[in-house]
C-alpha cells in the first residue's frame, strides 16, 4: 500500500487507543447477573442488542442510549416484574461506565508522540458527544491531536463532510482503527487508506461479513507500535 503521500492520519479512539468494549461487555454480565432471579435463561445478550440496535436511530450510539436498553430489556424479558431496586442497580452499572478510568492501550502514547512530529494527526470517534469529550479530556492525550471530531455515525458521508471542513485530500489521507465496518470499509470506499489494528473483543454491531471486504485495500497490524515503522 502506498503510504508516501499520506499527510494526515486520523484515529478512532474506542478500542483504539484506549479500552471499550471490554466495559460493556463487563457490564452486560452484570445486568444478565440482575435478571437471573426473575428468568432462567443462559444467555440474554442477544434480546439486549436486539433492543439496543433498535434504540439506535432514537438513542444514538453511547452508555446513556445503552442504560436505556438495558432498563427497557429488563421489563420486556422479566414481563414487567422488574422491581425499581433493580432499575436502580442498572442505573448504577451505566454511571460506573460513565465515571470508568480511561485505560490507554500500550504503544499508544509513544505511537502519537512520534507521529505527530510529522504528520497532522486527529481522532475521530463516534458516540455520546458530552462521553466522548469527557474521556478525551480525561485521556490526558488530547492535546496531541490538532482536530478532535466526535460524530453520530462513521460512515462515507461523515466521513467526506470531516474531510471536506478540514480541506484534507483523501488521497493524503489515513484512518487507523479497530472496527472494520466504522474505520477501514467507508474511508477505503471514498478513496483513502486504512489500517486495521483488530481488538480481541468487538460489538456485534461492528461485524461484517467477508462479502463486505471483498476488493477492499487495506493494512493489518498486531499492535500500534507497527504504525511508525510502515510510515517510515
Ligand atoms: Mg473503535
Amino acid at each position: 500500500m502506498e503510504l508516501n503521500k499520506i499527510q494526515t492520519i486520523a484515529f478512532d479512539a474506542d478500542d483504539t487507543l484506549w479500552v471499550n468494549e471490554p466495559i460493556f461487555t463487563n457490564t452486560r454480565l452484570k445486568f444478565e447477573e440482575i435478571l437471573k432471579s426473575h428468568i432462567d435463561a443462559n444467555s440474554l445478550e442477544d434480546e439486549l442488542y436486539q433492543t439496543e440496535r433498535k434504540n439506535l436511530e432514537i438513542f444514538g450510539y453511547g452508555i446513556k442510549g445503552f442504560m436505556l436498553s438495558m432498563i427497557e430489556s429488563a421489563i420486556e424479558l422479566t414481563k414487567g416484574a422488574i422491581t425499581g431496586q433493580e432499575i436502580q442497580q442498572i442505573i448504577d452499572l451505566g454511571k460506573e461506565m460513565l465515571v470508568h478510568p480511561v485505560e490507554i492501550l500500550p504503544g499508544v502514547r509513544k505511537t502519537i508522540k512520534a507521529l505527530k512530529e510529522d504528520y497532522n494527526i486527529l481522532i475521530i470517534t463516534k458516540g455520546d458527544l458530552f462521553d466522548q469529550e469527557n474521556k478525551i479530556a480525561r485521556s490526558g492525550l488530547a492535546h496531541h491531536f490538532k482536530w478532535i471530531e466526535i460524530i453520530t455515525e462513521k460512515d462515507e458521508a461523515t466521513y467526506y463532510e470531516v474531510l471536506h471542513k478540514h480541506q484534507i485530500d483523501i488521497s493524503t489521507f489515513l484512518m487507523v482503527g479497530n472496527s472494520l465496518k466504522s474505520d477501514v470499509l467507508p474511508v477505503c470506499n471514498l478513496g483513502g487508506r486504512a489500517v486495521h489494528i483488530p481488538f480481541h473483543d468487538t460489538w456485534q454491531h461492528e461485524h461484517l461479513t467477508e462479502n463486505d471486504l471483498v476488493n477492499q485495500k487495506y493494512l493489518e497490524l498486531k499492535n500500534i507500535d507497527e504504525l511508525v515503522n510502515i510510515l517510515s
